[in-house]
């Protein structure tokens, strides 16, 4: 009677580890002062345009004149179309705003989005990933076997690493047995856990390659505020072709400090279809619209106003100041390690730094692995960071930094990095 596929998921040890390791060296050593720079949550307040818009709608909510109750489970337009406005048509993308869903966050859309699709299609994530995309897609029945390395035949794994550039490969695709026609591809950029970014013209391979092969693309844009070069896509829709084959996740937890209060959207494009068994054209929009009425009740009227507020101009300037404290964190703790000789990736458009861990002592090429590298952070510098190798085998060799934190406490961490020099 279960969905034993849940029974198969890989235990995601991960952060239950780190917080063993750091409560038993506290016990043991109680008096030290341990910086995290492993948070993955945000830690400034909401803009404030927002907390203005969230009274008056509370208020709102208060007479029964303007009293809200079920909204639209696509959203309200007043939201969808400030999105089309400032986050599409500004930078020449054209859209509908029958193609924007809002959600209560893009972890949700990106775990729901299987519904719409067969579980007998293959896979392709990067590696190092977001788990989200690797477990929902193993309890809706879609991984196939699990291998003796630890990973699934029908997800597949295109490795991310210094010497690709963090980019997948079109040539680390399996082109046997024709499983690539309608392959789901997920891509997230900017990147968490690496920090790194695409191209255009990267970006554009993929785009070529999954129109020519049926497949879709899975753009996950939660770090998209993050973004300083003017080579670096925003939406894999200003790539042509593009709405032909992608669905794009957005969130306003990173950007606006929504992870409490919860928001994001999604877009399905109209000119996203797929043909079914029967050679119908089906219009993945209608389906997903379908999904989201029966199984979905919209996000409160109270958050989609906050939302709206972050695209007023006093929103737009406070989501600016806040984004770049962050990006002054991680532009202080790059290049800090690298002048202490460390090579790090990442964390210029992204509030992620990806830390190669040192050569092991009188090696040239092997290096520290990544949990003997974050014990060292640990007991020698009271730091905490997160293991590369925890999103993946291709993040053996890594650590995860995060600027979310406070400002002194980056000062704090690079003064400790010195101290061991
Ligand atoms: C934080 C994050 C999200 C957004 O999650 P929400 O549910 O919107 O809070 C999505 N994708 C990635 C890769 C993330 O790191």
């Amino acid at each position: 009677m279960l969905n034993e596929n849940f029974l198969r998921l890989s235990q995601n040890y991960l952060f239950s580890d780190i917080a063993r390791r750091v409560r038993e060296y506290k016990e043991e050593n109680p008096s030290a002062r341990i910086i995290s720079l492993g948070i993955g949550d945000v830690t400034q307040p909401l803009p404030q345009a927002s907390i203005d818009a969230m009274h008056r709608a509370v208020d709102e909510m208060a007479s029964a004149d303007t009293f809200r109750g079920y909204g639209p489970e696509q959203g309200y337009a007043f939201l969808r179309q400030a999105i089309v406005d400032n986050d599409f048509t500004a930078r020449g993308i054209d859209l509908d705003i029958d193609e924007v869903f809002i959600s209560d966050g893009a972890k949700s859309d990106c775990g729901n989005i299987g519904d719409i699709f067969s579980t007998d299609v293959t896979v392709y994530v990067t590696d190092p990933v977001y788990p989200v995309y690797v477990d929902s897609n193993v309890m809706s029945g879609r991984s196939g076997e699990k291998l003796p390395d630890g990973t699934w035949s029908h997800i597949r794994l295109l490795p991310v690493t210094a010497e690709n550039g963090f980019v997948p490969q079109l040539s680390d695709l399996n082109t046997a047995d024709g499983e690539l026609e309608g392959a789901l591809i997920y891509l997230c950029y900017p990147n968490n856990p690496t920090g790194t970014v695409i191209s255009r013209d990267e970006l554009k391979k993929w785009v070529d390659y999954a129109l020519e092969h049926s497949c879709v693309i899975f753009y996950d844009a939660a770090y998209e505020a993050y973004i300083r070069h003017d080579d670096v896509p925003h939406s894999i829709y200003e790539i042509p072709g593009a709405k032909r084959c992608a669905i794009e996740f957005h969130s306003f937890s990173k950007t606006a400090g929504f992870t409490g209060v919860r928001c994001g959207y999604t877009i399905v494009p109209k000119a996203l279809t797929v043909t079914a068994s029967d050679g119908t054209e089906v219009h993945l929009r209608d389906l997903w619209n379908r999904r989201q009425c029966t199984k979905f009740n919209g996000t409160s009227y109270i958050t989609q106003r906050a939302a709206e507020a972050i695209y007023t101009p006093e929103g737009k300037a406070q989501v600016r100041r806040t984004v770049d404290y962050y990006m002054q964190n991680a532009t202080f703790l790059r290049e800090n390690l690298q002048c202490l000789g460390y090579t790090v990736f990442g964390g210029e458009d992204a509030p992620y730094v990806w830390l190669q861990t040192p050569l092991r002592e009188g090696s040239t090429t092997e290096r520290i692995s990544s949990w003997e590298f974050f014990d060292h952070l640990l007991r020698d510098l009271n730091i905490v960071a997160t293991p590369g190798v925890g999103f993946g085998p291709s993040g053996e060799g890594y650590i995860r930094l995060t600027a979310f934190g406070r400002r002194e406490d980056y000062e704090e961490a690079i003064r400790r990095f010195e101290m061991i020099k």
